[in-house]
């Protein structure tokens, strides 16, 4: 998590600490508690949340007398050799998995963030973007504190820190009082675990046990990877404890709702996983893709997926409409996701890097697409491109398994400035005759709705601007600005 820099520009780009789109990041977290490998249990876990962030890691591990930390820029396979991971000893380890654009990407941004403070030695791993990170940290600035960082983490540290309350118990639900937005957070120290989630509960966090060891893990996809069995959620506004004396649960947080993220199931989380309640994230995106099929069908030859992110609606929607469903455009899995690229130009690049049209399948052929989503609308005018010029495509009809995105995130989804959202400047045609499709059509917002269960738990504010929470600073003008009461 990172600060964003304050700008008071137009009211129609938005705000201030929400509206940078160099900074947003998606991040995964895993924690082990009472397992002799704890690092290497970590490690695992990172390595099947991988998808949540591919700026860097890091592991944290405790063997209850002193804290031991190793982190670096890059992948998960290529940071922790078998010699680095020897130099995690003990049984309580906390890693995370860093995703964020290339304009911030600096090692001493990389989690567990580790401290040294009057209690003893603390480390924290964070996924989620706090709304009032800006105004916290410069009433630290202000009182003394020093940050080594830009990461917005930081200052979750600094407030237990500072605070005047006793005992570390104390001390974390003081600091967690203050934050505003989105946090699924682990903290270690010498001898105990803390597994907290928000009270929106806007990023995924579960719990699990393996051989008599409490795991938590943003998505339970970790835990197959590690033999680990899910528990249940970490519940939105729970703090759990976990240390010799077995697990403890407390409810210090509240808020009036919840606010799950819809855009794990659409995009964000991988589809093995079951999130929000055990939903399992594929049979939403299959649902998704049956719920388009409904909404807007056209007679085609055959369905393809944009891989990976279509796959699975695109499925639901060859099911639903009973047509052939192919692979008309092959991933190279070797690159990684081009939305991480900074540079207009070097995206226009990237997509090609990525995928290759199969032109014996396409040729002639009238076919429908799926893809997840539209940011920018650049990854949809290259495919459409491609797969009229290099395939030989007769007719490209898209559809897309999420409504027009039109607000960005402020929550933790990496999502550029609301001016440079394709779907926020501009009308349906508009955007179907830039990225030259022969028919465009989103799932409705009621569609996705129907698909998820109990929807008034979700967070959609990238579909229809409902933003859940503001930083309180910012709380009127942003009411204003989006009409509320
Ligand atoms: P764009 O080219 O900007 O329209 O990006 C759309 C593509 O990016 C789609 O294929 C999505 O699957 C993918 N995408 C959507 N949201 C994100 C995100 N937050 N991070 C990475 N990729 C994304």
């Amino acid at each position: 998590m990172k600060i964003r820099k304050k700008s008071h520009s137009s009211l129609i780009t938005h705000h201030s600490s929400l509206s940078s789109d160099k900074f947003h990041d998606e991040c995964g977290v895993v924690g082990v508690y009472g397992h002799p490998e704890a690092a290497n249990l970590a490690y695992l876990g990172l390595h099947a949340l991988q998808h949540r962030g591919q700026e860097g890691a890091g592991i944290c591990s405790s063997d209850r007398k002193q804290l031991y930390i190793e982190k670096s820029m890059g992948l998960v396979a290529d940071i922790f050799s078998e010699k680095r991971l020897r130099r995690l000893p003990g049984d309580i380890a906390v890693g995370h998995n860093r995703y964020s654009t290339a304009g911030s990407s600096v090692l001493k941004n990389v989690q567990p963030i580790m401290v040294n403070f009057s209690l003893g030695s603390l480390a924290i791993a964070h996924n989620g973007n706090l709304v009032n990170a800006l105004e916290l940290r410069k009433e630290l600035e202000e009182q003394g504190a020093i940050f080594q960082s830009t990461a917005d983490s930081e200052v979750i540290v600094h407030l237990i820190a500072s605070s005047k309350s006793g005992r570390l118990n104390e001390r974390l639900i003081d600091a967690l009082g203050k934050l505003y937005g989105a946090f699924s957070l682990l903290l270690m120290t010498e001898g105990e675990l803390f597994a907290v989630r928000d009270p929106y509960g806007f990023r995924p966090l579960s719990i699990g046990k393996h051989d008599g060891a409490y795991v938590v893990a943003s998505e339970t996809c970790a835990f197959d990877l590690i033999g680990a069995t899910y528990i249940r959620d970490v519940e939105p506004g729970e703090m759990l404890i976990i240390n010799k004396d077995g697990l403890t649960s407390l409810k210090p947080l509240n808020a009036p709702r919840h606010a799950f993220c819809v855009f794990e199931f659409i995009y964000f989380s991988r589809p093995d996983s079951y999130i929000f309640g055990n939903l399992n994230v594929n049979a939403i995106r299959k649902e998704l893709g049956k719920q388009l099929a409904r909404e807007s069908h056209v007679e085609v030859d055959f369905v393809i997926p944009v891989p990976d992110s279509g796959v699975p609606a695109a499925i639901g929607y060859a099911e639903e409409c009973r047509i052939p469903f192919e692979f008309g455009l092959i991933r190279n899995h070797y690159v990684g996701r081009t939305f991480i690229e900074p540079q207009q130009a070097i995206r226009h690049f990237g997509v090609k890097l990525k995928l290759n049209p199969v032109r014996k399948l396409l040729e002639g052929k009238k076919i429908l697409v799926i893809d997840d989503s539209i940011v920018r609308g650049t990854t949809s005018k290259k495919i459409i491109k491609m797969l009229k010029e290099g395939g030989g495509a007769k007719e490209v009809h898209l559809r897309i398994s999420s409504p027009p995105t039109i607000g960005p995130c402020f929550y933790g989804i990496d999502t550029p400035t609301r001016k440079e959202l394709i779907a926020a400047t501009h009308e349906i045609e508009e955007t179907r005759k830039y990225i030259t499709a022969d028919s465009l059509k989103y799932l409705s917002l009621e569609g996705l709705l129907k698909v998820v269960p109990n929807p008034s738990e979700y967070c959609t504010a990238c579909f229809d601007n409902k933003y859940p929470v503001f930083s309180p600073s910012e709380k009127t003008e942003q009411m204003e600005l989006f009409n509320y009461a």
